[in-house]
């Protein structure tokens, strides 16, 4: 039997989003109208809403919804912004982003991966303002920067200096840091000229490859 997804969706705004603390509307909005299950396998599908991250194959995976809640609260977007990405992987989190902001840069490593965004964002019909860009995200995309605001999706020794450059000031960006094993998702606000950064969460995300992450 095929699941109602409305219901599925709805269940995990409420159980996984709102009950852990999750209070911006809009993205709440978002991920309540978003068809999570577009952006998993096949094969996956009945995982679309499941509490967890999903494999979407070349050893990459679909953040745990929660994740991509969070990352893009933490950006406190309002629908005027440009937002870079980096780790499209399905496109999920990107078509969150587009739905928060005026427009989204996703950079993909992988170009399987980046193809699979680009067909997933078109097939929903969310490819408009957004733009799938195969490369080492690691050094962001300098053509259209400077950038609002820059989601990391994939986990870095250190914060890759490319992307605190292409960050305009005010800004937001949220990245895992840490170890291959263990991370503090950070979320770094530039402002008047300083910067500042916070802890938002532990978490264990895949690792970031390229010149600024592990090969
Ligand atoms: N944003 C996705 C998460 C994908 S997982 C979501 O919607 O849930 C992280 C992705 O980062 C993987 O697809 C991986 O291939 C990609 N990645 C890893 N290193 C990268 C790099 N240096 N540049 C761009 N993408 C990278």
């Amino acid at each position: 039997m095929i699941p109602d997804w409305a219901v599925e969706r709805r269940r995990m705004v409420d159980t996984q989003l709102k009950r852990r603390g999750i209070r911006d509307p809009r993205v709440l909005a978002a991920m309540g109208d978003i068809p999570r299950e577009d952006f998993v396998p096949i094969e996956s599908r009945v995982s679309a809403y499941s509490d967890a991250p999903v494999n979407i194959g070349y050893h990459q995976t679909i953040s745990q919804p929660y994740m991509t809640a969070l990352m893009a609260e933490c950006l406190e977007l309002n629908g005027t912004e440009r937002v870079l990405e980096i780790g499209a992987g399905s496109g999920y989190a990107a078509a969150v982003l587009g739905a928060l902001a005026r427009e989204v840069v996703t950079v993909e490593i992988v170009p399987e991966l980046a193809a699979l965004a680009r067909s997933n964002l078109s097939r929903t019909g969310r490819e408009a303002n957004i733009r799938v860009i195969e490369g080492d995200g690691g050094l962001g995309y300098p053509p259209e920067s400077p950038y609002d605001a820059i989601s990391v999706a994939a986990a870095a020794p250190e914060v890759p200096a490319a992307l605190m450059e292409q960050l305009r000031d005010p800004g937001y960006l949220t990245i895992p840091v840490g170890t291959l094993d263990d991370q503090q998702l950070r979320v770094i606000r530039k402002h008047a000229g300083r910067v500042q950064w916070r802890i938002a969460t532990l978490c264990r995300f895949v690792p970031l490859r390229g010149g600024e992450g592990w090969n």
